[in-house]
């Protein structure tokens, strides 16, 4: 059962390799945690259970990069082919990171803090492995 994985960075990344955008929410005071936590920051419980978040959002913050990780790289970015780097608050509260995609990477200025976002999920194939990473795209 998906309830019994331990609430670890790998589990989550576990999810998202299944295309899940899953945290853990606090069975004591109701906080959010993405990626999921162990230890509640806000009452210090350990009372957790694992909850799919909705995928929905905002854009918090931004930047465009054109000197990418060798991961990126290997993805086919670079300074004619810059990718976006976002930070989106979730509707359930938390702040996550991820690439943002569905946008003119060469224009920040037309990405807009606050635009609405949802969650996709993007598949990258590197040396016959398929890759799933987070992303966000405009909503
Ligand atoms: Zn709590």
């Amino acid at each position: 059962m998906s309830q019994e994985k331990p609430f670890t960075i790998e589990s989550y990344l576990e999810y998202i390799r299944n295309k899940k955008l899953m945290g853990s929410k606090c069975n004591e005071c109701g906080e959010t945690y993405v990626p999921a936590r162990k230890l509640c920051n806000k009452c210090m419980n350990s009372n957790m259970q694992w909850v799919e978040m909705s995928g929905k959002g905002e854009l918090a913050a931004f930047t465009s990069i054109t000197v990418g990780t060798p991961y990126f790289v290997e993805k086919g970015y670079d300074r004619k082919n810059p990718y976006c780097f976002s930070v989106i608050k979730l509707d359930e509260g938390p702040m996550v990171s991820a690439q943002l995609v569905g946008v003119d990477e060469g224009k920040p200025d037309s990405i807009n803090i606050g635009m609405p976002l949802k969650v996709t999920f993007l598949e990258t194939e590197i040396k016959g492995e398929t890759r799933v990473d987070l992303g966000f795209e405009p909503a």
